[in-house]
């Protein structure tokens, strides 16, 4: 027991409600002095407790917020270069036992055109995707329902894992968003081959918790808040976290992330992966959709974007196609080191057969180019963009990664990583406009290698992909 409707009492967790409550309400508007103190304490790389992010949140002045930004910035090169990797999501099936108001796929949504995709259906589905030059994939679907349940799912992984394009690439690495699992479940999939695993939260804050998940078992709040204990503790290395901006006061929820991330930190010795941040889109039949009970504005967004960053700089951060080109290309400045590309959200959505798509999706997008517009505008603004999986698939996960993801390393691998797998994508997806944008970037980031004997054989790898060889990674 959580949240007791009836007797109105809160059950303790690690997220210590009323410390972020009081903690928000002690901080206030911040002054000069204490802002530019947390800002080289967050340069340091080292992370920001909670009194810290409490500082930042509550930042009101543009001239505060700029240093903010360009804090966030900093810390970004630093760590991560100007590297931002892509995946496209994969849903499975729109059916779900779960009754959450802001999601068109929410059991009482009558209109939702149903389906559970077979595995001939996944497998095409999978197909289209690496067309379109990805090769790192999430995939998700509603809690489980009828015949697309848990030892299914299992089965449409080996199945997307098992598809070549025309070019006879394949995916290489699936990530896997899916309802919250029991200990055997999660042993289970510590068996097959995924990478990071990933469960939002949606809110921290467990009275609003409880209002938007009336029914099902995701309305159990402590099921869903230590699901990443099971996760980890079964065999799992990488977890993902997040909240759905918009349920309930921003602050509070990056309070808590932060929160969850130092837990998970300070329990399993690592933190999470990867953190979301996706704010409520439209979505059919979902009246927390219509009326979104906390609005988070592009300003606030932002704001919160670049504290998560400063506050957690080594863990990833995941910017989906639910904000808008504009909005996203803002934010790549912040932080973000992951972003989807060319995503549906319904099931078999890659296929051009939608009728209708707002009664298949799950939620409506911001960003509806194509994988391929979106990398050119990328490039354009001086990202780099990467298919890398070298880290996953040489078993630098968990704690290893963390200790990667230090600026010299990162240099040493993700950087060539990036530059060959880009080229893979240059040569065999790429209009010649993009190719030629490209290849002139890979030029000018070669030099960004400092070691000269992994530049060297970057430069070498990149000429063996030119020939016809793939998947040459370190
Ligand atoms: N059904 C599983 C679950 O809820 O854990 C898997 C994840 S669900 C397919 C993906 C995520 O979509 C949810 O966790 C939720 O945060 C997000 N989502 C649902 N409705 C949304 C909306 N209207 N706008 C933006 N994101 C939404
Ligand atoms: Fe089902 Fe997930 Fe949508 Fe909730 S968010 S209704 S659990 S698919």
């Amino acid at each position: 027991m959580v949240w007791n409707m009836n007797q109105k009492t809160y059950s303790k967790t690690f997220i210590d409600e009323e410390k972020i409550q009081d903690l928000l309400k002690k901080t206030g508007e911040p002054d000069d002095k204490e802002v530019d103190k947390v800002i080289e304490k967050a340069m340091l790389l080292k992370g920001l407790d909670l009194e810290d992010v409490s500082v930042l949140l509550n930042i009101k002045k543009p001239a505060q917020l700029d240093r903010l930004f360009d804090a966030a910035l900093n810390i970004k090169n630093l760590i991560y270069g100007n590297r931002l990797v892509l995946f496209a999501p994969l849903y499975v099936s729109n059916y779900c036992t779960n009754n959450c108001l802001y999601c068109g796929f929410r059991r009482d949504n009558v209109d939702m055109y149903r389906k559970c995709l077979s595995v001939d259906d996944i497998k095409e589905e999978t197909r289209l995707i690496l067309e379109e030059g990805h090769k790192r994939i999430l995939m998700l679907m509603g809690e489980e329902a009828g015949e697309c349940d848990f030892d299914y799912f299992l089965k449409t992984i080996d199945a997307a894992y098992s598809v070549k394009d025309s070019k006879g690439n394949s995916i290489r690495r699936i990530n896997i968003e899916i309802a919250p699992l029991t200990d055997e479940e999660f042993k289970k999939v510590s068996k097959v081959k995924i990478g990071t695993y990933t469960v939002f939260q949606e809110t921290y804050h467990q009275e609003t918790y409880k209002k938007m998940h009336p029914s099902g078992r995701k309305s159990d709040y402590s099921w869903r808040l230590y699901c990443m204990d099971r996760a980890l503790k079964n065999g799992l290395n990488d977890v993902g976290i997040g909240a759905l901006f918009g349920l309930y006061d921003y602050r509070f929820e990056v309070m808590a992330l932060i929160m969850h991330a130092q837990y998970l930190d300070a329990t399993f010795g690592v933190g999470p992966h990867t953190i979301s941040i996706p704010r409520i889109e439209h979505a059919q039949n979902a009246p927390a959709a219509e009326n979104i009970p906390f609005p988070v504005s592009d300003a606030d967004f932002k704001k919160l974007v670049a504290v998560i960053r400063c506050a957690v700089p080594y863990t990833g951060m995941i910017l989906s196609t639910r904000e808008s080109p504009q909005m996203r290309k803002e934010v790549f400045n912040m932080g973000v080191s992951q972003i989807s590309a060319g995503s549906k959200t319904s099931p078999g959505g890659y296929k051009d057969a939608i009728i209708n798509p707002e009664a298949e999706e799950q939620f409506s997008l911001n960003d509806t180019r194509s994988p391929g517009e979106v990398i050119t505008s990328v490039i354009k603004q001086g990202f780099t963009p990467s298919f890398c999986t070298g880290c996953y698939r040489l078993g630098r996960v968990g704690a290893d990664f963390m200790e990667l993801a230090k600026p010299g390393l990162i240099k040493l691998h993700c950087l060539p990583n990036a530059l060959t797998t880009l080229k893979e994508y240059l040569v065999d997806y790429a209009d010649e406009a993009t190719k030629k944008a490209g290849d002139d970037l890979i030029e000018k980031e070669l030099n960004d290698i400092p070691d000269e004997k992994r530049r060297e054989k970057t430069k070498e790898f990149l000429k063996r992909i030119e020939d016809g060889e793939r998947d040459l990674y370190f």
